[in-house]
């Protein structure tokens, strides 16, 4: 079966909190939505974002995921955008649109004017916040709006950190949190080495982690694990991504609604 697009996400996210997609987002994925609310529409979102994890790499190391499985079981495997790059990709994801209508088509980080996720939310009476590491694209891709906050960290674990803070501060309807170990790991590196392989265990504790703080919350939450593309290993041996092959563009994502 062929898999669905990332940039079904974007609408499919607004169908399971019940407020509409923005305005160039692709068609929502509608049994994923069917499947995951029951049909009944959920108050919060919180999306945990892992940069470079790939649909092989869930299946290499399925022992690493079962954490992540434990706290979101439903898998939802999906075919990313063309270049598999972080910032064409979480710009898709985000508004639901191809890397040419949205207009980042290759590793730079502009402001996406785009109306997006955020925008839609935001129009809707809702309070979206974004947790990102410094310099990431995320940090940069969706800054300008008014109504929403952005709260950037040193690195992954402080966003983690500050991720959990928002979640028991019960003040934000979606809140984004990205790490980014894990793409470091195999730029450095190779996408199955010591310290690559590492990064996917920060991964699934922080995932984790998350999770617990959603379902104390008390408030019905989807939550998702839910990674940008993939990576693969070149002929010089680091690893990296950005062609179209299986490695790079197939990937899966985790969901659950709590509460
Ligand atoms: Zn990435």
């Amino acid at each position: 079966m062929e898999r669905p697009s990332l940039t079904t996400l974007c609408a499919s996210l607004c169908a399971c909190m019940g407020v509409q997609a923005p305005e160039h987002a692709e068609a929502a994925n509608e049994k994923f939505v069917a499947d995951i609310t029951g049909g009944k529409t959920v108050d919060k979102i919180v999306m945990y974002n892992p940069d470079a994890v790939g649909t092989w790499i869930v299946e290499k190391y399925a022992e690493k995921f079962v954490p992540v499985r434990d706290a979101a079981p439903y898998e939802l495997q999906m075919r990313t955008v063309f270049p598999p790059k972080t910032p064409v990709c979480f710009a898709s994801m985000y508004t639901g649109a191809q890397p040419a209508v949205h207009g980042i088509q290759r590793y730079v980080k502009p402001v996406v004017k785009l109306d997006s996720l955020f925008d839609a939310l935001i129009r809707q009476g809702k309070k979206p916040a974004i947790v990102a590491v410094k310099n990431s694209s995320l940090d940069k891709i969706f800054r300008e709006r008014e109504g929403m906050d952005y709260y950037i960290t040193p690195y992954d674990k402080e966003a983690v950190d500050k991720g959990i803070e928002l979640i028991d501060g019960k003040e934000y309807d979606f809140i984004l949190i990205y790490n980014q170990e894990y793409d470091d790991s195999i730029h450095f590196t190779h996408p199955t080495s010591r310290r690559a392989r590492r990064a996917l265990d920060h991964y699934a504790q922080s995932f984790k982690r998350i999770a617990e703080a959603v379902e104390a919350s008390g408030e019905r939450t989807l939550l998702g694990y839910a990674p940008d593309h993939g990576v693969h290993r070149e002929w010089y041996l680091l690893g990296n991504h950005g062609k179209d092959i299986p490695k790079d563009m197939e990937i899966s994502h985790f969901y659950h609604v709590y509460n």
